[in-house]
């Protein structure tokens, strides 16, 4: 067991690892989330669909509160996320990996790897060095790692961005369009990472438009709309015997 791991809490109860439960969230006057309920147990992938503004990227940054929330609550592994003092604890054990791959692009690919280990976690230089070579390795990108990032293809960026999220030792991955700002040739590279992290077990929640991968990867696939969260189906029944006209209507314009 590593230092990072042994500190870890123990989870609490065999629950689910997030529970997100009445949640809503306005901008000003202009609600964006309505009355969301979604358990994920944890090992779980779920696949979040639904057209642009349905808040599909709002509910994720709830998730590891890069936004904040007016009513219900979360519960990440045991965490409630409102109560003072746990957002170090959720930005420990919850990665995230953007649609943008913000590496710092003048500092090489190990550095951007290592840098938050060191400073969040106060891992020796040369155990964050360790910890950082295996997940390049891990990534496909071992052989880049002295290169400054900037020198990169977007794919390797994004794979890149991904073992920096891993460094952080996290239990739940939350994905927000990873593969959107890709070229078509490059997507497939990052869904393989994406594919090969799900079979390790991780706790994964990804806003995808790859059908694909939904149908492939997800145990569950979740559809949003205008903010609130209307379907929620093993991806057979999802996208075989779609219940509802609205979601209905998004997989013929997406399909
Ligand atoms: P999605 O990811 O499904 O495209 P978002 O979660 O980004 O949707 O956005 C949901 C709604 O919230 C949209 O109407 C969007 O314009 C609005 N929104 C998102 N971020 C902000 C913000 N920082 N300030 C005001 N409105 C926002
Ligand atoms: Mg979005």
């Amino acid at each position: 067991m590593t230092q990072a791991q042994a500190n870890r809490e123990p989870a609490q109860g065999a629950g689910p690892i997030i529970q997100i439960r009445n949640v809503s969230k306005w901008f000003g006057s202009h609600q964006v989330l309505t009355n969301i309920n979604l358990n994920v147990q944890a090992g779980q992938k779920v696949v979040v669909l639904g057209p642009s503004g349905s808040g599909k990227s709002t509910l994720i940054r709830c998730i590891n509160r890069l936004e904040e929330f007016q009513e219900g609550e979360i519960v990440v592994d045991g965490h409630r996320l409102k109560e003072h003092g746990q957002l170090e604890v959720v930005r420990r054990e919850v990665g995230m990996v953007f649609q943008q791959f913000n590496l710092f692009p003048h500092m090489t690919v190990l550095r951007n790897v290592m840098l938050a280990p060191m400073k969040l976690r106060g891992l020796s230089e040369k155990a964050a060095e360790q910890r950082a070579m295996t997940l390049l390795n891990r990534v496909g990108i071992a052989e880049q790692a002295h290169k400054h990032a900037s020198e990169l293809s977007g794919g390797q960026q994004q794979r890149v961005a991904i073992a920096r999220a891993l460094a952080m030792e996290p239990r739940i991955m939350l994905f927000d369009e990873p593969t959107s700002a890709l070229d078509p040739e490059m997507v497939g590279e990052v869904l393989d990472v994406m594919r090969s992290l799900a079979g390790s077990g991780m706790t994964m929640l990804v806003v995808t438009h790859e059908m694909g991968f939904a149908r492939e990867v997800a145990d569950r696939v979740i559809f949003m709309d205008r903010g609130q969260l209307l379907e929620d189906a093993p991806p057979a029944e999802f996208f075989g015997n779609p219940r509802l006209d609205r979601l209905k209507q998004f997989l013929n314009r997406v399909s």
